[in-house]
């Protein structure tokens, strides 16, 4: 992390930029040409990613630069997310970030004394919850439901669109969620799956990946190299959606 002044610009442009399962977005400031000459990218202490370009820069020449950092830029989100979330634990008010699927979204809490039955909704780019006399406990409630419910619709779809894929089943098995400290999901001897609600908070490759785990589960019960030979020939990319899986864990289960 680098400090510098702030974006001279009034209205810096907005760009999104896309690593792997991830996606950041940044500001793009240009400035004038004696100043710098080259296109430079500042992460703030605040999360804001700033990438400064000479006027003269052509946008494929930035974005290719913003590319090429893109795994710096995120360790240094990750790392600001990290100290935020160690020193302000939720509040359950406006403006906290919630994940699902792989997206942050934000959390809007609409007092409505007229609505008895408070509601959850993802609509545009935000969590609303919305009802009368709302305390954290309550908001707090209403999110969990959300995700569980959320949770049971998405897995329950990757699950028959996955089976359909794989030669073993027919129908997609028996499951249910059950809240883990440290899995993601399981297979007990009998076949039934159990999935963590925190994982609709992951990116649907990453939904994916663990539902393919615990389908092969139902063929071979423990993770011999037949098991490794199946997910390899049916998620080819599997290691690397993992690692990302494995390197967010912290943050999905610090979002409860
Ligand atoms: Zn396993």
């Amino acid at each position: 992390m680098t400090s510098v002044e702030s974006c001279q610009d009034e209205q810096p442009l907005e760009y999104l930029a896309q690593y792997g399962d991830r996606e950041f977005r940044y500001h793009l400031c240009y400035v004038p040409e004696h100043k710098k000459a080259t296109i430079r990218v500042h992460v703030h202490p605040n999360g804001r990613v700033q990438v400064d370009a000479p006027k003269d820069a052509r946008l494929a020449d930035i974005k290719s630069a913003v590319q090429r950092r893109a795994r710096w830029i995120l360790k240094h989100l990750d790392d600001i997310a990290e100290r935020h979330r160690d020193v302000r634990p939720r509040q359950w008010v406006s403006g906290e970030s919630m994940l699902y699927l792989g997206r942050r979204y934000v959390l809007k809490v609409i007092q409505a004394p007229e609505q008895r039955k408070s509601s959850c909704k993802l609509i545009g780019g935000q969590l609303r919850v919305q009802g009368k006399e709302l305390h954290p406990e309550q908001i707090q409630k209403a999110v969990r439901q959300w995700y569980r419910d959320r949770a049971v619709e998405v897995f329950q779809r990757r699950l028959d669109l996955m089976v359909e894929s794989l030669p073993w089943t027919t129908t997609a098995p028996a499951w249910r969620l059950v809240e883990m400290q440290t899995q993601w999901g399981s297979c007990s001897p009998e076949g039934t799956i159990l999935l963590n609600p925190h994982l609709i908070k992951a990116p649907t490759r990453a939904i994916d990946y663990v539902l393919l785990h615990e389908l092969c589960h139902l063929v071979e019960h423990n993770h011999s190299s037949r098991f490794y030979g199946l997910l390899d020939r049916f998620m080819p990319h599997w290691r690397s959606v993992k690692e990302t899986l494995d390197g967010s864990s912290e943050m999905i289960f610090g979002q409860t």
